[in-house]
């Protein structure tokens, strides 16, 4: 019986959904999963949420695409792997040889391993001869990796998981763990039962505001003016960790002058919280030693972004709450593997372990036997730009949905549209290859192949292999490396293994080198790990930043975003995810996780529904400036009036119709926090 959910065997893995990085057991039987069950590691103690435990389906959909296909005449072909290569192959380098080799881009994925990432991007610099290679990251918290490491000098998490036993309080911004990392969430919830203080700060009334000693709904998009003025309040009410100060922070002086325009009293209005409010958060944060702060895409996804979490790392720096267990800064990473996909070099700007180019090219030629591009890479976003502008034409994504996952789809579209060439990995025939896809090469899932996931506390974790990839599926490493070596670079793609990359990865990456993978089989190891007798760093800049002895406070002002409200555009609109779905929903809607919650649904207050003839169900048309698409209506009491949220897991509910064109000022994230709305009954028939 092909669907006996009795297993045969048991497999330890990692789970392939949020940044967590739960540890499970993958029970498998003739060949297919057919259980999950939590393990007891440092990270889920024994615990998996909803997604881990039980979304596992999708990888036996009946839509699964496990044969190679091109489009021929507008057609979708099936062709031999000898066939789709040659053709992949060709196409690059006579695009190449055309347009240039800054003509074309690579994104690597948070569902691929760190090795498989790792080669995605040395495929594009040496086979490919650019820097225009990104991931997700871009999308989510590429705002908090420049802030931390332009700050501090590393750009992740800076505690590991174990801290949150360790706290006295902790700061939750703009993140949901219950939904969206939810054995996070839960450990937080016990570590509250048992003592310590949390301070929620969201527009939403999210479950864990019910557990906090004060929730503070911030108005969207005034994070920086909120945290600047209990940056304010710490100076002004003497909360200031002096002996700290003295001894690790610059620019005080400065900064003092420059915050006394953010009291309290002065913003309060514009944050929508009371100034006592305000200071009452800023005392209980600046007093509770050690503090931890956890932030998400709350923080990171607005046109000051990277600025808002320089604005959290202040209040660490003020306080003293760096450098010791259970105090910190430290972004909640949505995806299994998105630290790992950035950290291996997937970035335009760096190369593996955020190795400045500039800096480290010369030791990365003599390890890979060839030239490093020295010119700056497109990002993601600015391959969007320059697709639409003409000068880039050919894109191959990994495990990626780029249509459905950019904000403004429309702006998505006219780019990709104008591309000559879009190579798509996948499990799945998604949106971006069914509206502009050339060539679709399928991919083995998590649950197929080997390799290693770095989680968000830094923790690089085992993926192993439970059933066989089905069809002609290969793990994206095979396939990167039969294309480097059809472009005339088999030398430097002969690996026979994932190991065998990663320890090449180790060679270049100087805190990642003890991370061997005999280690790995019987523990996992926070990075940095220098060799093999280091035991792993669990929190950094211990003594001194990464920096250096001192780190300095950034004086950020408040530039507002250009989104605004007006009369045909009255309500503000903000996105987030939720406990049964993830991310666009390629894995999740094809598991009985659609019984759980079968769409996104609009929540606005109960107060506005009321006040506009708005019923509970109701089908409504939400529509801003740039699109706009239908979603049934859902009355909250945990939305402020005048904000409306929703999910944006749906694939055919394309929440992105709606989103706003504007970006992070410094690494260019998408705003989807933030875009005026109308909300309007459908017209009757
Ligand atoms: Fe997977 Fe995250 Fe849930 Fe853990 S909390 S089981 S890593 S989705």
């Amino acid at each position: 019986d092909k669907r006996s959910t009795k297993p045969e065997r048991w497999t330890r893995s990692t789970c392939v959904y949020c940044g967590v990085g739960c540890q499970m057991d993958v029970g498998s039987s003739n060949g297919r999963v057919v259980q999950v069950r939590p393990a007891a590691s440092p990270v889920n103690r024994g615990h998996l949420c909803v997604k881990g435990r039980y979304a596992f389906e999708f990888n036996h959909a009946e839509d699964r695409v496990t044969t190679p296909l091109l489009r021929q005449d507008g057609k979708w072909h099936a062709v031999s792997w000898d066939e789709a290569l040659d053709y992949t192959a060709g196409k690059l380098q006579e695009i190449a040889a055309r347009d240039g080799s800054d003509a074309i881009g690579v994104l690597g994925s948070a569902r691929a391993t760190n090795e498989e990432n790792y080669l995605a991007q040395k495929f594009a610099r040496v086979v490919l001869r650019t820097n225009n290679v990104d991931c997700c990251a871009r999308v989510c918290h590429t705002p908090s990796a420049k802030a931390l490491k332009t700050m501090l000098g590393t750009g992740a998490a800076t505690n590991s998981f174990d801290d949150i036993e360790r706290t006295k309080l902790f700061l939750l911004c703009g993140c949901n763990p219950t939904e969206n990392h939810p054995i996070v969430g839960a450990r937080i919830k016990q570590a509250v039962r048992n003592g310590a203080q949390l301070i929620v700060i969201d527009p939403r009334r999210i479950e864990l505001a019910d557990y906090a000693t004060l929730h503070l709904p911030v108005r969207i998009g005034q994070n920086i003016a909120l945290f600047n003025a209990m940056a304010a309040t710490i100076i002004d009410e003497g909360l200031l960790d002096h002996g700290f100060a003295a001894d690790r922070v610059e620019g005080l002086a400065q900064f003092v002058e420059f915050i006394r325009d953010y009291a309290p009293e002065k913003v309060a209005d514009a944050c929508g919280i009371p100034a006592d409010l305000i200071r009452s958060a800023a005392r209980l944060y600046a007093k509770a030693k050690p503090a931890m702060c956890f932030h998400g895409l709350g923080v990171t996804e607005h046109t000051q972004g990277t600025e808002g979490v320089m604005t959290l790392i202040n209040l660490a720096l003020l306080t003293g709450n760096l450098g010791k267990a259970g105090a910190g800064i430290n972004p909640l990473r949505g995806q299994n593997n998105v630290q790992g996909a950035a950290q291996m070099g997937c970035d335009p700007n760096s190369l593996t372990g955020a190795q400045s180019i500039s800096e480290a090219r010369t030791r990365f030629e003599a390890i890979w036997r060839a030239p490093v591009p020295q010119n700056r890479g497109l990002d993601l976003m600015a391959m969007m730009d320059a697709a639409a502008a003409g000068s880039f034409t050919a894109l191959w994504a990994f495990g990626y949905d780029v249509y459905l996952s950019l904000a403004n789809v429309n702006q998505t579209g006219k780019a990709l549209e104008k591309l000559d060439l879009v190579i798509i990995q996948d499990l799945f025939m998604n949106q971006t290859a069914r509206a502009f896809g050339h060539v679709f090469l399928p991919a083995a899932s998590v649950f197929e192949k080997d390799g290693t996931f770095m989680n968000s506390d830094r923790r690089v974790q085992r993926v192993r292999q439970s059933v066989a990839p089905p069809g002609d599926t290969r793990p994206d490493w095979w396939i990167i490396q039969q294309l480097a070596a059809r472009m005339g670079h088999a030398s430097q793609f002969s690996f026979d293994s994932p190991q065998s990359i990663w320890n090449e990865v180790r060679s270049v990456w100087p805190a990642g080198a003890g991370l061997s993978y005999s280690r790995l089989e019987r523990e996992s190891i926070n990075w940095p790990c220098p060799d093999e007798s280091h035991s792993g760093t669990p929190f950094l800049h211990a003594g001194r930043f990464a920096i250096g002895q001192r780190a300095s406070l950034a004086c950020i002002p408040v530039m507002p975003t250009a989104e605004q409200r007006d009369a045909n555009y009255p309500f503000m609109l903000t996105t987030g995810r939720t406990l049964t779905h993830f991310n666009a929903g390629t894995m999740t809607y094809r598991t009985p996780n659609t019984q759980l919650q079968a769409s996104d649904v609009l929540d606005m207050a109960t107060s506005d529904a009321q006040r506009l003839g708005f019923h509970d169900g109701e089908p409504v048309q939400l529509s801003s400036r740039y699109g706009s698409t239908i979603l049934p209506l859902r009355l909250s009491e945990a939305i402020q009036p005048g904000e409306l949220f929703t999910s944006f897991h749906h694939p055919d509910q394309l929440i992105n119709c709606v989103t706003s064109p504007y970006r992070d000022r410094i690494v260019k994230s998408p705003e989807y926090k933030v875009t005026a709305v109308q909300v309007a009954h459908l017209p009757q028939n």
